[in-house]
């Protein structure tokens, strides 16, 4: 058995995994990134993604590639069986919204994969390991001990962190000690990807299908490209549906009787959705994050957003801590932080598909008063047309009694429209005291003067708003919060 050492080691190349990586390697932390399979899963899954997680892809240098892939999407249409309009919720696609970009993007994942890894190719302290399993990750004095196994043989690395991004299936939750709690939601779904080039006249919206008797969503996602998911009743068998004459059967609303002669099923696949959040992130060095630590079903379109969310909340305070300028505690906040806000999400997903499909056996209410449920659920119109993300929940880094001023959520102001990483900031409607300066540049703290607003907010290096100060002392009671987690050292990308 060979014997390795690595400052990180990822368990899986999924987008959240490649995510991760790339963020670490901007703030000069090297890692191993472990993937079983050869190449990138090939099929469509993810199609939808917000403002917040698009400034991610921007932050890692990919705004200008993912505009390439992307288009912006203008809001969501809930139809009636006949596909008559039953209400619609429209934002405005065409300007960027306060984030800089549009508010809601639909892509193809495979598309974003391929970019994300020509993207981590760029850096080389990366080493993506194709072809290698992981079979147990253990606590170890220096971090963790990943055990893995590739062509030539087994394998140990020990690490000063684990993350693991390993998925749905994945096994680094088990070692942890961690199970899924169940939000309860799990419903059969038939998900069908076409090419065709033929005039499907379609408004850019998700469409959603309110039909008692087979709820369905369809998108047009890019270019040529179209999804439909129909919703499988509890003893349906999705096979019935996928011979060649029941899926003309299903699309021939849109289509017509006859397909079009260039049809091209891209794929059709049956998946359970779930609703599922581990009990536990982490356990000392080792981390869980993306569909490791949270499934959802697809309904406001947050899996792979909130996936990213996690490794862009953990990254810099890792990052920190590795290269000694941060406290180790405040490897803490990653899970006080994001375990509350994916929860939130993955019961807003369910309160909306549960608003849009009524249920397995609600489906009468669907017909009767699909808007009334809506908007009496609490967080669905959020998640209908929102992409105002949830708070973080409360940490040292979030002051939750403040988030009626905004901590715990993503500042608009001081989002770079460059890639690379940031420090932390103070946004301030005055001067700095001349008594606060040493303190500031000490720390690495940005200071930046706003005129017309009031008081003072400390922003995060992941642009999370952490706390609100006004009056006399306001600046340096948020240097304070810096100085609390801080290990003594300005971080870096503290001035980029
Ligand atoms: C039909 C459908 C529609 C969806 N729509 C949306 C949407 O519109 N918006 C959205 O945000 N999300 C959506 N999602 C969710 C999104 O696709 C996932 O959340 C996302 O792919 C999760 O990324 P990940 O990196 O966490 O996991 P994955 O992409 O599953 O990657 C995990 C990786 O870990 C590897 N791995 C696992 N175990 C091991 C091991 N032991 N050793 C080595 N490697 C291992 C796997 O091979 C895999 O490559 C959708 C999903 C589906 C199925």
């Amino acid at each position: 058995m060979s014997e390795d050492r690595a400052p990180v080691v990822i368990v899986g190349a999924g987008p959240v995994g490649v995510v991760a990586a790339t963020l670490l390697a901007q703030r000069g932390i090297d890692s191993v990134v472990l993937e079983r399979y050869a190449e990138p899963y090939p099929l469509p899954r993810a199609v939808h993604l917000d403002d917040e997680v698009y400034s991610i892809l921007r932050e890692i240098g990919l705004a200008a590639g993912f505009d390439s892939i992307s288009r912006p999407m203008p809001g969501m249409r809930l139809v009636d069986a006949q596909h008559r309009t039953m209400a619609e919720f429209r934002r405005d696609a065409t300007t960027p919204g306060p984030l800089g970009c549009p508010q809601a993007s639909m892509f193809d994942q495979p598309d974003l994969e391929r970019l994300l890894l020509a993207n981590l190719a760029n850096h080389p302290g990366v080493a993506l390991r194709r072809g290698c399993t992981v079979s147990g990750v253990e606590r170890h004095t220096d971090g963790a001990v990943v055990r893995y196994a590739d062509e030539s043989g087994e394998h140990r690395i020990i690490a000063g962190a684990v993350l693991g991004c390993d998925g749905t299936n994945g096994i680094v939750r088990q070692f942890i000690g961690a199970s899924m709690l169940d939000l309860r939601f799990c419903e059969r779904w038939l998900v069908i990807d076409v090419n065709t080039a033929a005039p499907l006249s379609v408004w850019g919206g998700v469409h959603q299908i309110c039909d008692p008797q087979r709820p369905a969503t369809f998108m047009h996602i890019t270019g040529t490209r179209y999804r439909w998911e129909f919703r499988l009743g509890p003893d349906e068998d999705a096979a019935d549906l996928t011979t060649p004459d029941a899926l003309a059967g299903l699309l021939q609303k849109w289509f017509g009787p006859a397909l079009p002669d260039d049809l091209e099923i891209i794929r059709h696949a049956t998946y359970t959705f779930r609703a599922q959040v581990a009990d536990r992130w982490r356990s000392g060095r080792i981390f869980l994050l993306g569909d490791a630590a949270h499934q959802t079903p697809p309904f406001i379109g947050q899996g792979l957003g909130a996936g990213l969310r996690d490794a862009h909340n953990l990254v810099w305070k890792l990052a920190g801590v590795l290269r000694g300028e941060l406290a180790e505690s405040i490897l803490d906040t990653y899970e006080l932080e994001r375990r509350p806000h994916a929860t939130r999400t993955v019961r807003a997903a369910v309160a909306v598909g549960w608003a849009l499909t009524g249920g397995q056996d609600r489906a009468a209410r669907v017909r009767k008063g699909t808007l009334a449920v809506m908007w009496r659920i609490p967080g669905i119109s959020r998640g209908v047309l929102s992409t105002s993300s949830p708070a973080l929940g409360s940490s040292v880094l979030v002051d939750g009694r403040l988030s009626r001023r905004g901590t715990g959520r993503v500042f608009p102001g001081v989002l770079a429209s460059e890639p690379g990483p940031r420090g932390f900031t103070i946004v301030s409607d005055r001067a700095a005291a001349p008594g606060d300066l040493e303190r500031l540049h000490r720390l690495g703290i940005r200071y930046s003067i706003r005129r017309g607003r009031r008081g003072a907010v400390l922003v995060r290096p992941d642009g999370a708003v952490a706390a609100a100060e006004s009056g006399s002392g306001a600046v340096a009671r948020l240097t304070a919060v810096v100085e609390s987690v801080s290990a003594g050292t300005a971080m870096a990308g503290a001035t980029a």
